[in-house]
C-alpha cells in the first residue's frame, strides 16, 4: 500500500522507539528521572496565578484528594509553522466543563479564557511540543457533599512521543470499565483512574503492554487511558458511546475514516470478535494511533504497514501536524 505525505519528512524525534515501559502519560524518553514532570524553572498556572510548580501547594484536606473528587483533560500542543498550537484544545476544554458540571464542581472558567491561560503556560515555559495537563481540584471538605470552591491548576511538560513505531500486546483485563449507571464515563474524572491503574498495572505483572477493558456486560470498552479499534476485512470498528470516554482522538479517527472513504461502524463487540481481526489500534491525545500486535497472544493477522490502520495512523499525525496527507487511490479500493 502505498502512503504519499509529508510525514516521511518529518524529524527523527517522532520516530524513537516506545520504551516498554511507558505509560499512556507518561513522557516516553525521560521515564528514568525521578521527577519527569517539572524542574524549579517550571511554570504553572494555579489558582489565579502563574507560579513556579517546585512551589505550588495544595491542601492535604482536599475533597479531590481524599475522594478522587476533580476532574481534568490531556491535551497535546505541537509545532505548527514555527508556532505553538493545542490540537482540538476547543473540544478538550469543553469536555472539562462538562466534565465540571456533572460532577457538579463549580467552575467558572470559559473555554475561550482556558485556551488563553495554556498558550501563556506553554509561552512562560517555551514549550512547543508538549503535553498539557489542566486539573480542577476541590478545596478542602470532608463531607460527601458537592464541590464547595475549585482551583484551576494547568500543567505541563514537554512530549515527544514514541508510540507510533511500537506496537503493543494486550491482554483482556480481569477488571471491567465502571458502570455507567454508577458514573460518569463520558466525563473525565480523577477517581475513574483508579480502575485504569488497576488494568494497566494487572496487564503489565502479566507481561504484557497494557489492558483491554471491557464494560459490566462484557463487551469490549476501551483500554485504561485510550480508545480501541479493530479492523477486518476493509472496515474499522470501535466500540459506541454510553460505556466509554468518549474520545476527542476517536471522532477525529472517524472523521478521517470519512475524509479516506474508509468504513466505520460503531458497535458493540466482544474479545472473541477481535482476536484474530485483520489489525487493530489504540487512540488517544496521548497515544495517538498505537499499533496492535497481539490480544491475549493470539496475533493480529495484517502486515501493519499493510493494514487501513496504517493508513489511519499516518493520517492522524500529518492531522495534528497540519501537514498534507493523501494516499493512491489503489490503497482503499
Ligand atoms: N479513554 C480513556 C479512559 C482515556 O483516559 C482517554 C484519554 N483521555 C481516552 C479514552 C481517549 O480520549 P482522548 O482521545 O480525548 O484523549
Amino acid at each position: 500500500m502505498e502512503v504519499v505525505h509529508d510525514y516521511k519528512k518529518l524529524k527523527q524525534k517522532y520516530q524513537q522507539p516506545a520504551s516498554k515501559k511507558a505509560g499512556f502519560f507518561i513522557p516516553v524518553n525521560q521515564n528514568k528521572n525521578k521527577n519527569m514532570y517539572y524542574n524549579e524553572n517550571t511554570v504553572i498556572y494555579f489558582n489565579g496565578q502563574f507560579v513556579k510548580a517546585a512551589e505550588a501547594k495544595t491542601d492535604l484536606y482536599s475533597q479531590s484528594l481524599h475522594y478522587g473528587y476533580a476532574v481534568f483533560e490531556g491535551i497535546r500542543s505541537y509545532p505548527i509553522n514555527g508556532s505553538t498550537k493545542m490540537f482540538k484544545g476547543k473540544e478538550h476544554y469543553d469536555r472539562l466543563r462538562h466534565s465540571a458540571k456533572v460532577m457538579r464542581i463549580p467552575f467558572e472558567y470559559t473555554t475561550e479564557k482556558l485556551m488563553e491561560l495554556t498558550y501563556e503556560v506553554l509561552k512562560r515555559n517555551n514549550f512547543t511540543d508538549a503535553y498539557i495537563r489542566p486539573i480542577v481540584l476541590c478545596s478542602p471538605n470532608m463531607a460527601l457533599s458537592k464541590g464547595k470552591e475549585s482551583y484551576l491548576a494547568i500543567e505541563t511538560w514537554e512530549w515527544t512521543n514514541g508510540y507510533m513505531s511500537n506496537k503493543m500486546k494486550i491482554m483482556t483485563s480481569s477488571y471491567r470499565r465502571p458502570n455507567a449507571d454508577a458514573f460518569h464515563v463520558d466525563a473525565k474524572v480523577s477517581g475513574h483512574y483508579v480502575n485504569s491503574i488497576l488494568a494497566c498495572q494487572e496487564a503489565k505483572d502479566n507481561g504484557f503492554d497494557e489492558a483491554l477493558v471491557l464494560d459490566s456486560n462484557g463487551f469490549v470498552a476501551e483500554s485504561s487511558g485510550a480508545n480501541i479499534f479493530y479492523e477486518n476485512d476493509g472496515v474499522l470498528y470501535t466500540a459506541p458511546k454510553g460505556n466509554i470516554l468518549p474520545g476527542i482522538t476517536r471522532a477525529t479517527v472517524i472523521e478521517l475514516c470519512k475524509e479516506l472513504n474508509i468504513p466505520v461502524e460503531e458497535k458493540l463487540f466482544t474479545p472473541a470478535e477481535m482476536k484474530g481481526a485483520d489489525a487493530g489500534f489504540f487512540c488517544g491525545t496521548a497515544a495517538e494511533v498505537v499499533a496492535l500486535s497481539s490480544l491475549d497472544n493470539v496475533e493480529f493477522k495484517k502486515n501493519w504497514e499493510d493494514s487501513l490502520s496504517y493508513v489511519i495512523q499516518q493520517a492522524y499525525k500529518c492531522k495534528v501536524l497540519e501537514q498534507q496527507f493523501r494516499i493512491e487511490e489503489k490503497a482503499v479500493a
